[in-house]
């Protein structure tokens, strides 16, 4: 059997990998001269990814990367990167999270629904101060300035993986996320896949094929303009600084659902050396000019580096709009997103789609079922 994959990012890459295994020849067409989408990483002296930071080893599609050795060598959080963590509330940085944040995380196994706002679910059963903990703690996962305003069992659900603090799950791929695009890649080219970068594909191919772009872009080549979902809104900011010995790993921004991460700390070969690379996001607000998030960000940047103007080497801004993953708003899960299949030998796969997952697992979760009914014919099947 021929399939087609349209896209080369973590969707259609595992879309073509899977695909192969079971037996069809893949032909992937990618826009980009570079695969990879947006888990792509810039070239050195700076390596910064152009969206994610954070791979979650409790996941499924982590398990699905790790039993085919896709899997870059990772790094996590040691001690000394822990203990570097501080946060931010009341407008003050420091090594304690707020007293709202703490009994939050106490009270985790609390089930939250999926038919009412966050906003209004946690001031009834965390309290104000707790809810809007979480909300400032969750930036960091749903890139939104008002989390109060999704579902509320999506919220606590993200809440409560990235809250497990005792074994934190997180782990970074060394020199960036580059190497499992890269990794993917030669696995893909091993068992066949033709890969054809360089090539925007402007018509849907022959049937069957699997459109792993993201939903935009799904949506010019089906002609469907519901092929829609909710995602984040986020300004970033990738800054080069000379290295200073007490500056924080990581600052939770509970304030304003910002937070700034230093990446360089466990990986030293992707910033030139006397170096430390942070990243910064924070969401962008209603109606929010550039300016106006900017000088917010800044802010925050003050208060979690002070001084760091004068140490900036070198710095990188983007503004990420719809671009950070699915977010379900109250009442919707991720059974209602665009289905994966579209019926007539077309599939979408990637990070908006029908598909359980934190981020980016959404997009390798529906890679592998969408290649699963591309290739056998069979019924869409997520669990
Ligand atoms: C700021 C930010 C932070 C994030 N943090 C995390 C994180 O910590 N952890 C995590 O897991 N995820 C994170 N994510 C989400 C993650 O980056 C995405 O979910 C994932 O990379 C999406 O992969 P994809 O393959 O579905 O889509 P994409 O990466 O968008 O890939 C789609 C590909 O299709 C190509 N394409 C589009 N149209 C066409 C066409 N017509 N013809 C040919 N090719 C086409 C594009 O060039 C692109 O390469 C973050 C994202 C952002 C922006």
């Amino acid at each position: 059997m021929d399939i087609t994959v349209v896209g080369g990012g973590l969707a259609g890459l595992t879309a073509a990998i899977a695909s192969a295994e079971r037996g069809a020849n893949v032909t992937l067409w990618e826009a980009h001269e570079r695969l990879g989408g947006r888990a792509r990483s810039t070239e050195p002296p700076y390596v910064v990814n152009d969206g994610p930071h954070a791979l979650y080893s409790d996941g499924a599609p982590y398990a699905w990367l790790a039993d085919r050795d896709l899997l870059p060598p990772l790094l996590e959080p040691t001690a000394a990167f822990l203990a570097g963590t501080r946060f931010r509330h009341g407008g003050r940085v420091g090594r304690l999270p707020s007293a709202g944040l703490i009994g939050a995380i106490r009270r985790r196994r609390l089930r939250a629904p999926r038919d009412r706002d966050f906003a209004a679910w946690g001031r009834e059963n965390l309290g104000v101060a707790a809810t809007r903990a979480v909300c400032g703690f969750l930036g960091v996962t749903t890139y939104e300035a008002d989390p109060g305003r999704l579902s509320a069992e999506f919220v606590w659900e993200r809440f409560t993986r990235v809250t497990a603090l005792r074994s934190p799950s997180v782990r970074y791929p060394r020199g960036g996320w580059g190497s499992l695009v890269g990794r993917m890649a030669s696995r893909a080219e091993e068992m066949g896949v033709r890969i054809e970068t360089g090539v925007r594909v402007t018509e849907l191919p022959g049937t069957p094929t699997i459109v792993a772009t993201a939903l935009p872009s799904a949506r010019s080549l089906l002609g469907d303009g519901a092929l829609a979902w909710e995602s984040g809104h986020s300004l970033l900011v990738d800054l080069g600084l000379r290295r200073r010995a007490k500056d924080p790993t990581i600052v939770f921004d509970l304030d304003e659902s910002g937070f700034v991460e230093c990446y360089s700390f466990l990986d030293r070969g992707i910033v030139p050396e006397g170096e430390t690379l942070y990243q910064a996001q924070l969401p962008v607000r209603a109606d929010e000019s550039r300016g106006d998030v900017t000088a917010r960000m800044e802010h925050l940047l003050e208060d979690a580096l002070p001084g760091w103007r004068e140490r900036v080497t070198w710095r990188r801004d983007q503004m990420c709009r719809g671009r950070t993953g699915a977010l379900d708003l109250p009442g919707r899960t991720w059974r209602d997103r665009p289905a994966i299949d579209q019926g007539d030998g077309v599939f979408l796969a990637g990070d908006a789609v029908a598909a359980p997952g934190l981020l980016g697992e959404v997009s390798i979760a529906s890679g592998i079922a969408a290649a699963e009914a591309a290739a056998t014919g069979a019924r869409v099947f997520v669990a």
